[in-house]
Parts: C-alpha cells; structure tokens; sequence
C-alpha cells in the first residue's frame, strides 16, 4: 500500500508552515501563490470557515502518468507519483488528463515544463516524513503507512460521531489515492471534485484510445517523433555541455 499523508481539515490552522517547508524542500520561490501553480505545489485555501490543503493527490493509478507519451510520471511503489522534468516535453496531457486538475504548467518559461508535488520522493525512499507533515504544528497534515492513516482516519471519525462527514476522500476516489483527507464538510463545498469514479480512469485510458480508427499506427507514429525530439535535445544539451567544457562561456 505504501505511504501516504493524511489531511485532517478539522484540525488546520491555515498557518501556512506546510506551503513554505515545500517551497524550501523543493527550492522554489519563496512566495506562496493562492492557487496552485508550477511553481507552488501546495496551498491553503479557506473555504466554509476550514482551511483547506491542496495538492496532488498521488493516484493509485495515476491518470496524468497513463496519458504521458514520455514516461515523465510515475507511480513508485513507496506511493509519491514522480515526474522528471529532463523527460517532460510539455505536452500538457498530463494536465488534460488529471481529474483533480493538479498538474500546471510554467507558462513564463521559454522552454516549459509542469510542475507538481512530488511528496518528497527523496526523503519518503530514506525513511523521513514529506517536508509539510514535518512541519505541521497542529497534525492536520500527517505522513505514514497508508494502512495506518486509513485507520487513524475511521478512528477519527467513529470516536466522534458528528464531528466528522462520514467519508474518507481518496479512499475510493479514482481507485484510490496516497492523500487521504478528512472534514466536518463534505467535500464539495470545499471545492473538491466528488463526481469522480471508483475505478482509476486511467485504465480507460487505453480503452478509449483503442477506440479510435488507425490510433495504433497514428501513435505509433506520434511516438516515434516524440523519441526522436527527446533524442535530439538530449544530443543538443550534450553538444552544449562539450562546448562549454572547453571554455567557451560568452
Ligand atoms: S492527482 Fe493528478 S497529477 Fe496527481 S497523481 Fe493523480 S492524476 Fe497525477
Ligand atoms: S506535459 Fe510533460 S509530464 Fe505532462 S504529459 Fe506532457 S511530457 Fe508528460
Ligand atoms: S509532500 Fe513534499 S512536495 Fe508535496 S506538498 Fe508536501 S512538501 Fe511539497
């Protein structure tokens, strides 16, 4: 099942600590925008008196990795979806694809790329917490076993019937998710999707795609360029990187 964080809104205090452990763990401008960009990957946002995390959510069976022609996204078995920039060739299916609309673009950049949570696949693979549950001073943000959120959270809920929607969200959602989140308001005024199926989309990916007349070969075909520009970047960035090597920095 792997690890996963569990988001308690109930206990939120909006201070904002987890939004800046992230942009310092991940290196990213300090200013925290209200809304997630490519370069703000968690934010709180207040909704009905709660304050409200958002990020990505770490699929089971991630949408965005299911659409992406390059392989850019994906699921390790320790449960963050990855995703390597070096790869990414800024399609935007990814975005296209996600159904809570996390992935975003950086649409300043001359060459852009996507930018999203990562949950701290560095520091979960040597055994640490994500930077935002570490920093979280009042436990609405905490990291574990996934089999033990699950259990924290229906503790949670049936010690205090009332206090808690009776709902788990990224329980069943999608298939499931790594990020689970718990609230004293259902879900949808909090601005989370809740028409969302039980079964990932991401199986119907191929489903769909299948569908369509000549998709193997146009595909196919697609693919090929799209190794073909991967490669040639990469050759382009090595040429550069020889260049530079013998002194040439005007
Ligand atoms: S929430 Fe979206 S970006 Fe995150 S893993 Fe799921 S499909 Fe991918
Ligand atoms: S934008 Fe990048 S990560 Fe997203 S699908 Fe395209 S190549 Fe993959
Ligand atoms: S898990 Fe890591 S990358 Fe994701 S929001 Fe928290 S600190 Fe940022």
């Amino acid at each position: 099942m792997g690890m996963g964080l569990l988001i308690d809104a109930t206990r939120c205090i909006g201070c904002g600590a987890c939004s800046s452990a992230c942009k310092e763990q991940n290196k990213l401008p300090a200013k925290v925008e209200e809304v997630l960009t490519a370069y703000t990957w968690t934010t709180v946002q207040e909704r009905e008196g709660l304050n409200v995390r958002r990020l990505c959510m770490h699929c089971e069976v991630p949408t965005c990795a299911s659409v992406c022609p390059v392989a850019a996204l994906k699921k390790t078995p320790e449960g963050p979806v990855v995703y390597d920039s070096e790869r990414c060739m800024g399609c935007r299916y990814c975005m296209m694809a996600c159904p809570y609309e996390i992935p975003k673009y950086q649409w300043d950049r001359p060459v852009p790329v996507i930018g999203k949570c990562i949950m701290c696949a560095g520091r979960v693979k040597d055994g640490q917490p994500t930077a935002c549950a570490a920093a979280c001073p009042a436990e609405a943000t905490t990291f574990g076993k996934k089999e033990d959120l699950i259990w924290e959270a229906r503790t949670r809920i049936r010690s205090k019937p009332g206090a808690y929607v009776d709902h788990i969200y990224g329980l069943a959602e999608t298939g499931g998710t790594s990020v689970l989140m718990i609230s004293n308001v259902p879900f949808e005024k909090l601005g989370m999707k809740t028409n969302l199926p039980s079964d990932p989309p991401a199986q119907r990916t191929w489903q769909v795609l299948s569908n369509i007349p000549n998709f193997v070969g146009v595909w196919g075909a697609f693919l090929f360029g799209v190794h073909w520009i991967t490669a040639r970047r990469d050759d382009v960035a090595k040429a550069e990187h020889h260049t530079n090597g013998r002194g040439d920095r005007s």
